[in-house]
């Protein structure tokens, strides 16, 4: 064993990026995934996952002969660093974060791992999960001395890589010193750089964690509500936006009026949170809200192309342009595209949808995952932009002019470009813009 030597356990979206990053780095990393198709697919130096820059990165790692990959902890080298990714979905039970995946994957190490190895958990896991493993370490394995870390993620998935290369911030929990230094060494060169590092308690980088998402989805759910308001009283929902975020109290991000948050991990961590507070006996009803708000807002959403088809989507044809929860990534897990789908096929609509790169695997009559924009609109009534990628802010429409069978757009990213020649031949209706009727 090497002492440079680390292992990452789960390499989806998070571990992947993290044992790239590392690799880049000169470091020697072991992935182990539970899943075969997965590891295969990396041993090939193909990723599992669409993300700017990782097919190259992970390839430079392959040929360095710094990355290598295993479906089996017992059989990848034992580490004295281990980064545990996993998923914490969410328990339909409790609300809360599942812990099974990262309990298994723990007592998996704890059984190989070498005497007072670092067990790190970048997992987003529940306030107090991180003392309650290192209890389990200390009760089931006394003799080899485990630490465990908590070092919680804050990537976004689209602009995953660049995230890695350039954190604001990192934080490392734990209730070993040797331990936290041992994670801190990892990332010494980006404190090199003036990146702050902030050491604490499990409890406190947890919570980090949790709050900081749950501040996010705030933010956007909070200019989600003041786009309602323009929608019905006037304005410009974008002006407003950069007239607030320009105050550096406020600052300019997370207050793009859309569709409402979605993803892996806003929905999740926002819940959790909630869950949490009322385990404890302290409600959070800030964060409560914004859950209640941002699930109502594609009821809201319907409404409105609901009203614009005349009140009836049964029997009419939707084009459906973005799968993914947000431009940039392949993932659709609680993508707001993904349920205005769902919605719309329930109403009784028939769906032609486009993603440059996400897929779904939903099987229903009504709905077909076409190639193109072109395809994806034929003979449609409406086409729903829901994804804000590059290429539907650039579209020209007059290519599917003929191919629709009413000339109507409505925009749930505000991103079509509404001062071109074409759209004065279309209906655009926008997230935040007053009805056009
Ligand atoms: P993911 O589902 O993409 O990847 C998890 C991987 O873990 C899967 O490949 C799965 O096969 C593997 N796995 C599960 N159990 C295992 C085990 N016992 N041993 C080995 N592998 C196992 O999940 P993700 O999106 O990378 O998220 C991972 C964690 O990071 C979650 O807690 C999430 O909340 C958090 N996080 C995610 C993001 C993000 O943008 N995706 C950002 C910050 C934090």
């Amino acid at each position: 064993m090497k002492t440079d030597e680390i292992c990452v356990v789960g390499v989806g979206y998070v571990g992947l990026i993290q044992a790239v990053g590392l690799a880049s780095f000169g470091l020697k990393v072991t992935c182990v995934d539970l899943d075969p198709a997965k590891i295969d697919m990396l041993r090939r130096g193909v990723p599992p996952i669409f993300e700017a820059g990782l097919e190259e990165a992970l390839r430079q790692a392959i040929d360095r002969g710094l990355i290598g990959f295993s479906t089996d902890i017992a059989e990848a080298a034992a580490a004295p660093l281990y980064f545990v990714a996993v998923g914490t979905p969410t328990s339909e039970r409790t609300g809360n974060a599942r812990l099974d995946y990262l309990e298994a994957a723990v007592s998996g190490i704890a059984a190989v791992a070498p005497p007072e190895a670092v067990i790190t958990v970048k997992s987003t896991v529940p306030i107090g999960t991180c003392a309650a493993l290192q209890a389990r370490l200390d009760r089931d394995h006394p003799e080899k001395l485990l630490a465990i870390v908590s070092n919680p993620e804050f990537l976004r998935e689209g602009t995953a890589l660049h995230d890695f290369f350039n954190p604001e911030r990192i934080v490392i929990g734990g209730a070993s010193r040797p331990a936290r230094e041992r994670v801190r060494k990892s990332y010494a060169g980006f404190e090199e750089r003036g990146v702050p590092v902030i050491e604490s308690d499990t409890f406190t980088s947890e919570t980090i964690k949790y709050a900081a998402n749950a501040f996010l989805a705030t933010k956007v759910t909070f200019i989600n509500e003041i786009s309602d308001l323009v929608e019905t009283v006037g304005g410009d929902i974008d002006e407003v936006a950069r007239g607030i975020g320009l105050d550096s109290r406020i600052g300019p991000q997370f207050l793009k009026a859309g569709p409402g948050y979605g993803g892996s991990c806003f929905p999740k961590d926002t819940l959790a949170l909630a869950t949490i507070g009322r385990r404890h006996g302290v409600q959070q009803q800030i964060v409560e809200t914004v859950i209640r708000i941002n699930d109502s807002r594609r009821f809201h959403i319907l409404k409105r192309i609901e009203a614009a088809m005349g009140d009836k989507l049964s029997g009419k044809r939707v084009a459906v342009l973005g799968l993914a929860f947000k431009a940039d990534t392949d993932d659709v897990r609680d993508s707001p595209a993904v349920e205005i789908v769902h919605a719309l096929l329930e109403e009784g609509a028939a769906v032609r949808s486009y993603d440059p790169v996400a897929k779904l695997t939903v099987k229903h009559r009504g709905y077909r995952q076409c190639e193109t924009i072109a395809a994806a609109c034929e003979g449609a009534s409406a086409v729903l932009v829901a994804t804000e990628w590059g290429e539907f802010r650039t579209f020209d429409f007059t290519a599917v002019e003929e191919a629709v069978e009413r000339r109507y757009i409505f925009d749930m990213r505000r991103i079509v470009d509404i001062k071109a020649p074409w759209a004065r031949r279309w209906d655009i209706e926008r997230i935040g813009s007053p009805l056009i009727r």
